[in-house]
């Protein structure tokens, strides 16, 4: 069957982009097309999309920058440091 998921070539598929937070990133390290960093204030993003939600999954943690929009997830890999036990 040839109509299955084509590959990265329809670049509306990927908007908008999802990057990994890095741990303790707070602004966004976008650049735009001039070279510029976006430098927006990532911001915690409950209300997202069925789309969003289709590519990040159920409940998941996704930061939006303000500017830009790029999204941004936590890096997961971070998150038994930070997370538990906190008492
Ligand atoms: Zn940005």
């Amino acid at each position: 069957m040839p109509e299955t998921t084509p590959p990265v070539t329809a670049e509306q598929e990927t908007k908008p982009k999802i990057k990994t937070r890095k741990p303790k990133q707070r602004a966004c390290d976008e650049k735009d097309a001039k070279g510029k960093l976006c430098n927006g204030h990532l911001k915690r993003w409950y209300d997202y999309p069925k789309e969003i939600k289709a590519r990040i999954g159920p409940k998941a943690e996704i930061y939006r920058c303000e500017f830009c929009k790029t999204l941004y997830k936590p890096d997961l890999s971070e998150m038994p440091h930070s997370y538990t036990l906190r008492y």
